[in-house]
Order: structure tokens, then C-alpha cells, then sequence
């Protein structure tokens, strides 16, 4: 592992080029050398203005995936969008890490709308309907040649299993709670529904949240909106309004404090 210490002499630093023995993290730090650069030839002033303070207007909640860039998908330089990202794009009321988010978002940015945006191909919504289509056949499965060294693997695994259906239950929820929609449809509708449905109840839960609420009680005007990214065509679709015939989400999802 290396550790590189910045020294106080940041004008020096910066002249200095950092060099590692590693091609794929050195390519990261040429590009940013590189990336800054341009910045500060087409805005001499754009690092002195952020390095002030940031305004972003907007929210975003998103999913962990790499394909998924807030900034690059909407166009946003820095300082333009306040980002959250988790596995499956989830605001959970139990989850201190989002809620402060949200918190800070609303109360001290005072951002003017929150995007929750899912995805189709979302890798934690394809875990959760993995669990429930294989849970038959898993249950039928044999252990008893399990040696010892196989019985504490399968039992760490298993509580890594914990950790992320954990992290997925309600996307299980939903799942079942939409069980008569969705279980007749063939995997990949169904798939892509859930990720809808997903980033759907995930925007409700931000209008549900306290930050959310006192918000509106001191008049803060805030618009919730629910998105989702197609991974084959790069193109954002607008849930809330694309749903807003067939489920009774949209009124949840259109509230502000006007
Ligand atoms: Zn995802």
C-alpha cells in the first residue's frame, strides 16, 4: 500500500507530478492532472469559485452502479449536484448514512429537488428476485457431505448473504407486494417493473422522511422526482409522471410545501 503525504507547500505539490508504480491508478491521477488542467484553461476561475462553496440546486439519489454517473448522465459540472449513491438506490428511514444526506441536502444546501433514479439491470434488485426464484431448489439441496472447512464457508457466506438481503429487504417487500402484477410476467418485464416500482417507493420514502416533512411545515419548497436510466440507450425516463395513470404514486411524488 502506498500512502502519500501532502506536504504544506501546496503550490509545490502541485508542480510535482505523482508518480506510482501502479499502471490503472497511475492512469487515474494522469487523468485528473490532465482533466484539471483543461478545467482551469477554459475558467481560470472554476476551482477558486467551488473551493468557496458549493450551491448545488439539485439531489441525487442513486444506485452504487459504475454505469450509473449522476454527473455525466445529466450533464452537471461539479457543484452542480449534491450525489448520494447505495446498492439498489434505497432510502431507508433506518439508514443514518441517507437520512443525513437528505438532511444536509434540505437544511443546509437547501437543494430544490431530490431525483431518486434507478435503473433497468440494477444488480440488487436482480439479487433479490434471484433469492425468491431459487429459494426452492436451495432449500432442496443437500449438505450432508460437507467437511468442516466447507460448513464455515458456506456459514460466512451465508452471513454475507445476511448483510446484503438485509440491505434488500425492501425491495423484497415490494416484490411481494406486488406479487399479483408482477409474478405472472415473464422474468425480464418483471425485472425491469421492480426496478421501476424500486425507484418509485424509494422517492416516497424521501417524501415520507422528517427532513422531508419539516421542510414543508417552514414553507421550503422541494420537488420529489422518481427517474429511471436505461442502461441500452443512456436515456433517463420520468417515472412519476409515466406512472402517474396506473398506480397512486404521483400525488406523493408532485408534493412541495406550496
Ligand atoms: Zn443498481
Amino acid at each position: 500500500m502506498t500512502i502519500f503525504f501532502i506536504s504544506g507547500q501546496k503550490a509545490k505539490a502541485r508542480k510535482e507530478k505523482i508518480r506510482t508504480n501502479m499502471p490503472e491508478i497511475q492512469k487515474l491521477i494522469d487523468n485528473n492532472a490532465r482533466w484539471s488542467d483543461e478545467k482551469l484553461r477554459q475558467d481560470p476561475e472554476f476551482f477558486h469559485r467551488l473551493s468557496d462553496k458549493q450551491t448545488p440546486e439539485y439531489l441525487w439519489i442513486g444506485c452504487s452502479d459504475s454505469r450509473v454517473p449522476a454527473n455525466q448522465i445529466t450533464g452537471l459540472l461539479p457543484g452542480e449536484i449534491f450525489v448520494h449513491r447505495n446498492i439498489a438506490n434505497l432510502v431507508m428511514h433506518s439508514d443514518h448514512n441517507c437520512q443525513s444526506v437528505l438532511q444536509y441536502a434540505i437544511e443546509e444546501l437547501q437543494i430544490k429537488h431530490i431525483i431518486v433514479c434507478g435503473h433497468y439491470g440494477c444488480g440488487g434488485v436482480a439479487r433479490v428476485l434471484s433469492s425468491t426464484s431459487h429459494k426452492s431448489t436451495c432449500c432442496e439441496s443437500s449438505h450432508h457431505h460437507s467437511s468442516p472447512e466447507t460448513l464455515e464457508l458456506e456459514s460466512s457466506s451465508d452471513k454475507n448473504d445476511d448483510l446484503m438481503n438485509n440491505w434488500l429487504h425492501e425491495v423484497k417487500e415490494l416484490d411481494e407486494q406486488y406479487a399479483s402484477i408482477l409474478s405472472d410476467l415473464p422474468f425480464d418485464e418483471h425485472f425491469d417493473r421492480l426496478c421501476e416500482l424500486n425507484a418509485l417507493h424509494q422517492a416516497k420514502n424521501v417524501v415520507q422522511s422528517s427532513a422531508f416533512k419539516r421542510a414543508r411545515k417552514k414553507g421550503q419548497s422541494i420537488q420529489v422526482h422518481s427517474w429511471i436510466y436505461d442502461l441500452n440507450t443512456g436515456k433517463i425516463k420520468v417515472l412519476d409522471r409515466f406512472y402517474s395513470n396506473s398506480l397512486d404514486t404521483s400525488s406523493a411524488l408532485t408534493q412541495t410545501s406550496e
